[in-house]
């Protein structure tokens, strides 16, 4: 059978063989966390305690006025002991607050929920969805309750659960498929309810046979009416546009959202934390992340607390081999080395990938011979030599021009280049000039 699929993209080595059969371990406790106040596309929370403060496990500690933004909540339950600035995940510094842990069970601070959410208006599910602090789990953090709040002259007409999980190396998203299915579909009935959608689509790369079992067999157990859509195997499967394109065939125009061709897209474990959240009153404190890779002893799919270092999380998978040269947040594709390991897990940290040189060479770069291998890459059909270069000689307004700022950092074109120039890189410090330009050129 043919696959469905969408054009372009890349083929890098999957490497889910180190986690993909590993069933999902419960982490201990941990001692101590650090709760970035921003963890999400949007404004940064303001902390609502200080040093001294108790805090129960789910009790919101950071907020903020803005409506693109999420609150955030104690993942323990302990005492405060500062407000300030640590080494962060995403490479620029943001404040965090600092909680040890007193209590080793742990006191719940839940979230009131309704008898029956099937009755219950979509304004107060939207709010209980906020409440709980959830965001877009497979990566952009992007606050859920703003994507479930379309404006009024978007149609939607389709929803999509996006379980693809093309980034290498990633299980967390494969194995919640297969072992908390229930759960994530009565996440996606609740998405479905609030968007008011007839049409449900589940989007599983075919790398996944298990999950495709199991979701089908649950949709049909429980009488869903939801289409189980196999896919290609193929980078990057997963980003939004790509996913419409290949399961409905509708292309978001450029410079568009999914909601301009009326569909909504929502990851496996946001689905999975919006059940928990609506059904238990369980703000988003804890998830799933992989920790693999050829550089670390035991290879696991870990239940972890939001603002656990990822030092606890990789001594409990019986630590670092001595050859490991990288650790990344994410996959290879997306994600960022790191260069501190206290660095605490976030909303959006779906995997820890730790590398020897066997994986990661760092490699020597040469002149563009001109291949056009990044150009026929790229899934959203830019130039992508172009824009480098354009960012590289400072020229940011012609690179706008070139649309620069429709590039989903995905990383194929760099994986793609024999001379090993960083090309997604020097696109990303174009995109943030581009944007510096623009708040300056607004400003004055
Ligand atoms: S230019 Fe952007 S969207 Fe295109 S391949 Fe490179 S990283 Fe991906
Ligand atoms: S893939 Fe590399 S060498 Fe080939 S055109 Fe693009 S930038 Fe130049």
């Amino acid at each position: 059978m043919k696959l469905r699929t969408f054009k372009k993209g890349i083929h890098p080595g999957e490497n889910k063989q180190y986690s993909n059969h590993i069933p999902i371990e419960k982490m201990p406790l941990p001692k101590q966390v650090f709760i970035p106040l921003q963890q999400h596309i949007g404004s940064p929370c303001e902390p609502l305690v200080s040093k001294g403060d108790s805090v129960k496990t789910g009790q919101t500690i950071g907020r903020s006025s803005a409506y693109v933004s999420s609150p955030v909540h104690s993942s323990i339950t302990g005492v405060v002991k500062t407000v300030d600035k640590f080494p962060p995940p995403l490479g620029m510094r943001v404040d965090m607050i600092h909680i040890e842990q007193t209590a080793e069970d742990d006191e719940w601070d839940l979230l009131a929920v309704p008898d029956n959410w099937e009755n219950t208006p979509v304004v107060e599910l939207i709010k209980l969805i906020n409440e709980a602090g959830i965001v877009g789990m497979g990566g952009a953090a992007f606050p859920t309750h703003v994507k479930l709040s379309p404006p009024k002259d978007k149609v939607i007409d389709s929803f999509i659960l996006n379980g693809v999980e093309c980034e290498p190396y990633l299980t967390s998203d494969h194995r919640i498929m297969v072992e908390q299915t229930d759960k994530i579909l009565t996440g996606m009935n609740i998405l479905m309810k609030i968007l008011n959608v007839e049409n449900g689509f589940i989007g599983i790369e075919d790398n996944k046979p298990d999950a495709i079992e199991m979701m089908s067999k649950r949709v049909k157990d429980l009488g869903y009416r939801f289409q189980v859509v196999p896919l290609e195997v193929k980078y990057p499967q997963g980003a939004e546009k790509m996913l419409i394109e290949s399961v409905l065939k509708r292309k978001v125009p450029v410079g568009g959202l999914p909601m301009d061709v009326g569909v909504i897209v929502n990851n496996v474990a946001t689905a999975l934390a919006v059940a928990k959240a609506v059904t238990e009153g369980k703000p988003l404190v804890e998830r799933v992340t992989t920790v693999t890779g050829d550089g670390i002893t035991n290879p696991k799919n870990l239940i972890t607390r939001i603002g656990t270092p990822f030092s606890d999380l990789i001594e409990f998978c019986g630590g670092l081999k001595d050859e490991t040269t990288l650790v990344f947040m994410g996959g290879p594709m997306m994600g960022l080395a790191q260069y501190d390991l206290q660095i605490p897990v976030i909303k959006a940290t779906g995997g820890i990938v730790c590398n020897t040189s066997k994986h990661i060479k760092l490699v020597e770069h040469f002149p563009c011979i001109r291949c056009g291998a990044c150009v026929d890459a790229c899934p959203m059909y830019l130039l992508p030599t172009r824009l480098a270069k354009l960012t590289e000689y400072k020229k940011y307004e012609e690179a706008e021009k070139y649309g620069i700022q429709n590039c989903i950092e995905c990383g194929s074109c760099a994986f793609s280049c024999p001379a090993n120039i960083p090309l997604v890189q020097w696109i990303r410090v174009g995109k943030m000039r581009v944007n510096q330009l623009k708040k300056k050129q607004q400003a004055s």
